[in-house]
């Protein structure tokens, strides 16, 4: 059985299309990634799969349970770590899991077993107010509050945006083990780059999903040839390429252009460009990576609000 089934979801906020037709199902044990901006519907989402926000249309389920008729049985077998810190600033590390395990009848130590390689890193902080942690550290707690109830399924949305790039290693580091304890994981993230972190990923954008599939199997379908292009003035560089009619898109990555040819060659490229004036120009084929697949499939499928 697949933990989570998602078909044909359609949300509005007066009249603003914020989801439109999401199906995708998650397996058991998976750790599933939603990847796209700020925007894309990724909180709308999660907050309908958690059952705080009701869909206009389509169903879901979460380990077989309906997200409205078994709302309580499903609020008792998730854990849900908010995008935004979620926990009591006030309290500290140990009164806000102690907080956590009561609302759901427990306490800390019956569970401690599957909290306690992340809870260890946090137990020489255990007085301090969540308020004065790190990200890192908050991070890490929220995950402990979302699990101290044993959860079978997982909603992390947005977990590592605003933490530094050693807390977002360690963090899916964790998440891997949680997994390999059978855990059911939906993540969410702005960052490409976590991609490869997830079993699989759906790439959404403007509240609609625009491809599912492993990191690879996405790669895989890049449907074109892609040059990563330098010259010494990159400025002039973009909007002489952009004039040039042998591009199909153009866009800036990192201090390349990342270019597609409009057929599959580009030889005059380098000619045309030394006409212009250019120098120090290099100019590569590369493999696309998940953000060139994301402008990609960005620029066939546009914008939903646009329609
Ligand atoms: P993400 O989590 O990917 O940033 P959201 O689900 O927060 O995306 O937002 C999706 C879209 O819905 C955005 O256009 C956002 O402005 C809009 N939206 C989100 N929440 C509300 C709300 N409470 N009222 C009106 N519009 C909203």
């Amino acid at each position: 059985m697949n933990s989570i089934v998602v078909k044909n979801i359609f949300k509005s906020y007066n009249g603003t299309k914020a989801l439109e037709d999401i199906s995708f199902e998650v397996k058991k044990g998976e750790i599933f990634g939603l990847i796209g901006p700020d925007g894309a519907g990724k909180t709308t989402l999660f907050r309908i799969l958690t059952t705080l926000l009701l869909k206009d249309r389509g169903s879901a389920t979460v380990e077989g349970f309906d997200i409205e008729k078994d709302y309580k049985s499903i609020r008792r077998i998730i854990g849900y770590m908010p995008g935004r810190f979620s926990l009591y600033q006030d309290l500290s590390v140990e009164e806000n899991l102690n907080f956590f395990a009561t609302v759901f009848d427990t306490t800390v130590k019956a569970n401690y077993e599957l909290i306690k390689d992340i809870y260890v890193q946090l137990e020489p902080f255990k007085k301090r107010r969540a308020g004065k942690l790190s990200g890192g550290m908050k991070q890490k707690l929220a995950l402990c509050c979302a699990l101290i109830h044993q959860p079978e399924v997982l909603f992390l949305d947005e977990p590592t945006t605003g933490v530094d790039p050693v807390s977002r290693k360690e963090f899916w580091e964790m998440l891997k083990k949680l997994k390999e304890k059978g855990i059911t994981i939906l993540v969410s993230t702005p960052y490409m780059d976590e991609a490869a972190q997830c079993d699989r990923i759906a790439l959404i954008q403007t509240g609609r999903i625009m491809d599912i599939s492993t990191l690879d199997g996405i790669i895989s379908k890049f449907p074109k040839k892609l040059y990563a292009v330098k010259a010494d003035n990159m400025y002039k560089l973009n909007s002489d390429i952009k004039e040039c009619g042998m591009c199909d898109t153009v866009y800036i990555f990192g201090e390349y252009l990342h270019i597609t040819p409009e057929s599959d060659e580009i030889s005059g490229l380098e000619d045309y460009l030394r006409k212009k004036g250019h120098t120090g120009i290099e100019i590569s084929q590369i493999k696309a990576t998940v953000e060139d697949c994301f402008m990609e499939l960005m620029s066939r499928h546009g914008s939903m609000n646009d329609e």
